[in-house]
């Protein structure tokens, strides 16, 4: 496995790597758990040879949010990397992708506005630039990003669509904890009873999911369940919700004919964490 930090570098290397086979690159910003290894496991089923990058990304961060303390266990990292047989690890420092007198951004599709894009403004704009860049520096065949980030897969299939961009996207399916909380480097922020008031996060989208299963198709109704199953403010429930919604399945937006596609999303707060899962709803996937 090769470690890079140089853009010229991996730029080369991926060049000289897709000339005769497919490349598959896995964004990341390390802190990685076994939902960051089902990406690379799911980027050399689909390619020849598999790119992660490390970054964790100044520009998606709000002034407020937690990015001196995000965690950066590095050496650990590059270990889990190696024995999933990444052939190239691209590690650029900040100055590196952001040197002085940087000033070119993206400015991200509609799909960015809602949910996410509306409590952390900038975060899209952050997370599209950075993606682009990084595109630009691995000309891969494929990128893979996971469906636990739900609107941000959905915000750049659209710049990619947009754009012209020529690389594949492929999202993968949300790997959780055996008690069902969603994967996250963020996980390790929660001590043990935040963790289990976390649990009612996925608790609920299992619920919408069953009264999907059940019939209902009211999103009014299915909202309604979430937010009762989140328990909001109480002792064994969340601290805080930003949302809970079920909404379009492509474009985010409110729901109009009862047979659109759907996906449930929420976000919430447990303690100081900040903590987001989804759940498509349909009858044959994500049982
Ligand atoms: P991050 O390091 O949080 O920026 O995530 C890097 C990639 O891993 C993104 O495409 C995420 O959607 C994906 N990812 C994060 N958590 C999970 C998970 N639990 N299951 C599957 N993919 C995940």
């Amino acid at each position: 496995m090769i470690v890079l930090t140089d853009p010229a570098a991996a730029h080369q290397w991926t060049r000289q790597t897709a000339s005769d086979k497919r490349v598959a690159i896995v964004p990341t910003m390390g802190a990685l758990h076994q939902g960051h290894l089902s990406l690379v496991k799911r980027a050399r089923q689909v390619a020849d040879e598999v790119v992660v990058s490390i970054f964790v990304n100044p520009t998606q961060f709000g002034p407020s949010e937690d990015l001196a303390r995000y965690p950066r266990p590095f050496e650990e990292d590059l270990s889990a990397l190696r024995s999933e047989h990444v052939a190239m690890v691209f590690c650029p420092s900040p100055a590196t992708i952001y040197p002085e007198g940087f000033s070119t951004y993206i400015e991200p599709p509609h799909v960015a506005s809602l949910l996410e894009g509306r409590i952390r403004p900038g975060h899209f704009r952050g997370v599209c630039t950075v993606v682009l860049k990084l595109f630009q520096i691995i000309p891969a065949t494929v990128a893979v990003f996971g469906q636990k980030d739900y609107q941000q897969s959905r915000v750049i299939v659209t710049m990619v669509k947009d754009l012209n961009l020529p690389i594949e996207i492929d999202i993968a399916p949300t790997i959780r904890e055996s008690d069902g909380l969603a994967m996250s480097s963020r996980n390790r922020y929660l001590d043990e009873a935040e963790h289990r008031r976390a649990l009612c996060i996925s608790r609920s989208l299992r619920a919408v999911q069953e009264e999907f299963l059940g019939g209902q198709r009211e999103p009014a109704r299915l909202e309604a369940s979430m937010r009762e199953n989140l328990r909001v403010g109480s002792s064994d429930g969340v601290d805080q919700l930003d949302y809970a919604v079920v909404v379009n399945r492509e474009t985010l937006q409110p729901v109009s004919h009862f047979d659109e596609p759907m996906v449930a999303l929420i976000a919430a707060r447990v303690g100081t964490t900040r903590l987001i899962d989804n759940v498509l709803l349909s009858s044959e996937v994500d049982r």
